[in-house]
């Protein structure tokens, strides 16, 4: 499938590491120009990241400055934008006793760059007839305990999915949300880095997963991402879809070894 990206121009807020680092990688691999707004650079780069394809925006994405100026380098430097990715993000355990100040820390971090990125990118976008993907999480359906400000941003990123698909509609602008579980990144493994046992406590996640009883790969969702992105699904717009190995919503029988595990009742 040809995925007609070439010379299009994207943004990718996160893209030095884990799954922004996927979707910078397979667009530049489809022949976008593709601009990476991230606190650090890259952790490492394909060959196709030539300057005159690559810009790299330093910058803590939870300051809006950040997020004005790399809407104007990238526009000063390719003239557009075709794609804006909203991925940066961080689960920071900001649960029901850290107070108001972190929970609204929280949302900087999590959710306002998201609304920042497509409020100052949304003129180039109308003009290019382009489309928004907003990486999510599935702890906004599932609940996780301890961290309400990553639920609420992640919740109010599936509301504005929808709410940016049908605004910007008239404008042939597409909007569409891809969200992981269990997805296997540096952020990732750190977190099992500060269990006791790491090895142990990612095949007990991975046992969970029904389908191959693993993580999915950082290629798996980028793949999802850059479709979505592509002029391909040019009739797929306010999805929220989740790439997952049916983490989420399958039938919770497929987590254990055998039915039987389970009883007579099991059906
Ligand atoms: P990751 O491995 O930590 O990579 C995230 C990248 O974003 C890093 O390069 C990080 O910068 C950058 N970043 C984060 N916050 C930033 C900020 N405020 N300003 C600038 N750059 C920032 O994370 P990931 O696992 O790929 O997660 C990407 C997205 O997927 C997030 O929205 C996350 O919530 C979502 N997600 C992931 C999983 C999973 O299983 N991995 C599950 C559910 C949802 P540094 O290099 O400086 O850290």
């Amino acid at each position: 499938m040809h995925l007609g990206l070439h010379n299009k121009v994207a943004i990718v807020t996160g893209g030095s590491k884990g799954i922004g680092l996927g979707i910078v990688s397979l667009l530049l691999a489809e022949g976008a120009n593709v601009v990476n707004v991230s606190r650090s650079p890259a952790d490492a780069l394909p060959a196709t990241a030539t300057p005159d394809r690559y810009l790299f925006v330093q910058g803590d994405l939870s300051s809006t400055e950040t997020c004005s100026i790399a809407v104007q380098q990238t526009v000063a430097q390719f003239h557009g934008i075709d794609i804006l990715v909203n991925n940066a993000g961080v689960n920071d355990g900001v649960g029901l006793a850290a107070g108001p100040v972190a929970f609204q820390q929280s949302l900087q971090r999590n959710l306002l760059h998201y609304y920042a990125m497509a409020h100052y990118s949304m003129d180039f976008l109308k003009r290019s007839r382009g489309s928004i993907i907003n990486i999510g999480s599935k702890v906004c359906e599932t609940g996780q305990g301890g961290t309400s400000g990553y639920a609420a941003s992640k919740g109010a990123i599936n509301a504005l999915t929808r709410e940016w698909a049908v605004e910007l509609a008239p404008a042939g602008v597409r909007v569409n949300a891809v969200l992981p579980a269990e997805t296997w990144t540096p952020l990732y493994e750190r977190c099992l880095a500060e269990m006791p046992d790491p090895a142990a406590a990612r095949a007990a996640i991975e046992r969970l997963i029904p389908l191959g009883r693993r993580f999915t790969t950082i290629e798996e969702l980028a793949a999802m991402a850059v479709f979505l992105a592509s002029p391909v699904s040019s009739h797929t717009t306010g999805q929220i879809i989740f790439v997952d190995g049916g983490y989420t919503h399958l039938d919770r029988k497929c987590t254990v070894d055998t039915v039987a595990e389970f009883g007579a009742a099991a059906t």
